[in-house]
C-alpha cells in the first residue's frame, strides 16, 4: 500500500494521471500523516460501522476508514479522480466509489442499500466551498447516522460550534444545535494540505440527536424566523423578524410580549429555547 500522505507519492501518481488540483472543486488534500488516523478513530469507524466520505480526493483518508470499518462508500464529485482511486484503494475490498454530487445524492436510499445492519456516520474533509451546504443537507435529510466527523476552515468550526446566543452564533449555529451536539475535536495547521489552504481547519464532531431539544409548532416557521433574527441581528427582534418575514410589526410585537420580552429586545443572544417559544408565539398568532 502507497503511502498516501508522503508528497513525493502524491506528487507521482497525480502526473502519472495527469491531474491538477481545482480549487473551484475546493481541492486541498491531507498531506500531514496524524490528521487521516485521528479523524478515523475520532468518527468511531469499527467492524460494525458503515462510513459515508464526501471527497475522497486521492484516498488518504478513505484507506483510514477502510481499515477500521465494516464498509466505506465515498461520494466524489471529480471524474478525474477516478482511475487515481481505483489504483490507490486497490487492497481494500470494503470501499465503493460514487461518482456524484453529494447534494444531489439521495443519501436515506444510499444508507438502505449499501449499509443494511449497521450502525452508519460520515467522515469527511469538506470541499470549503460548500461546508454550510453539505452540513446542512446530511442533517435536515433526517438520515439514520449517528455522526458527522468533518474537518471545516477553523472560523466556520467555531460559529458551528458556538453556543447559541453567543456572539460567534449565527442561524447556522441554531440549526446545528437543533439538530445535533457540536463539538470541537482538534486543529488542523494550512501546512497540512497540499497545495496549503490560506487558514487553518479544525475537526469537529456533531452527535446527531435522537429528538429535537425543543418542541415547535412549526419548523419551517421556527427556521424562518431564525434566518430573520441573524439578517439583521442588530436590529429589535419585532424589526428584523418583521422585515425578515414579512410580518406586520404589531403582530410580532404582540408574540414578543406573549413570550414575556419588552418590546426593545433583540434576539441574537436567544437561546433556543427562547427562540423556539418566540417562534411558537409567532405560530399561534398567525396560523389562522
Ligand atoms: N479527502 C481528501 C483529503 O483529505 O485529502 C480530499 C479532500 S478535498 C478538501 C475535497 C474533495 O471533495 C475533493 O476531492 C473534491 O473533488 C471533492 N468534491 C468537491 N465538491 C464535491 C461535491 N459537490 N460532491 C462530492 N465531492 C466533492
Amino acid at each position: 500500500m502507497q503511502n498516501l500522505s508522503d508528497v513525493s507519492v502524491i506528487k507521482d501518481i497525480l502526473s502519472r494521471h495527469g491531474f491538477t488540483f481545482s480549487k473551484a472543486l475546493g481541492q486541498n488534500f491531507l498531506i500531514n500523516p496524524s490528521v487521516c488516523p485521528r479523524m478515523a478513530e475520532a468518527c468511531g469507524a469499527d467492524e460494525n460501522t458503515g462510513i459515508i466520505e464526501v471527497g475522497p480526493g486521492i484516498g488518504v483518508l478513505t484507506a483510514e476508514l477502510a481499515k477500521r470499518a465494516k464498509k466505506v462508500v465515498s461520494i466524489e464529485l471529480d471524474t478525474r479522480l477516478l482511475p487515481v482511486l481505483n489504483e490507490t484503494l486497490s487492497d481494500f475490498d470494503n470501499v465503493k466509489i460514487i461518482n456524484a454530487d453529494v447534494l444531489k445524492t439521495d443519501l436515506k436510499k444510499l444508507i438502505e442499500e449499501e449499509f443494511a445492519g449497521m450502525k452508519v456516520a460520515v467522515c469527511a474533509n469538506l470541499p470549503y466551498y460548500i461546508t454550510s451546504p453539505v452540513i446542512m443537507y446530511l442533517l435536515e435529510s433526517r438520515l439514520d447516522i449517528e455522526s458527522l466527523t468533518v474537518m471545516v476552515q477553523k472560523e466556520a468550526a467555531q460559529r458551528l460550534c458556538a453556543a447559541v446566543g453567543s456572539r460567534d452564533a449565527g442561524a447556522v449555529t441554531v440549526a446545528v444545535d437543533y439538530y445535533s451536539n457540536a463539538n470541537k475535536v482538534f486543529d488542523v495547521s494550512a501546512g497540512s494540505f497540499m497545495p496549503a489552504p490560506k487558514v487553518d481547519s479544525s475537526v469537529i464532531r456533531l452527535d446527531v440527536r435522537k429528538q429535537p431539544p425543543v418542541e415547535l409548532k412549526d419548523e419551517k416557521l421556527f427556521f424562518r424566523m431564525v434566518k430573520a433574527v441573524f439578517a439583521q441581528r442588530r436590529k429589535t427582534a419585532s424589526n428584523s423578524i418583521s422585515a425578515g418575514m414579512s410580518l406586520p410589526k404589531p403582530v410580532v410585537l404582540e408574540a414578543i410580549a406573549n413570550a414575556g420580552y419588552g418590546e426593545n429586545v433583540r434576539a441574537e443572544s436567544f437561546t433556543l429555547d427562547e427562540l423556539a417559544v418566540l417562534s411558537n408565539e409567532i405560530y399561534a398568532l398567525t396560523r389562522q
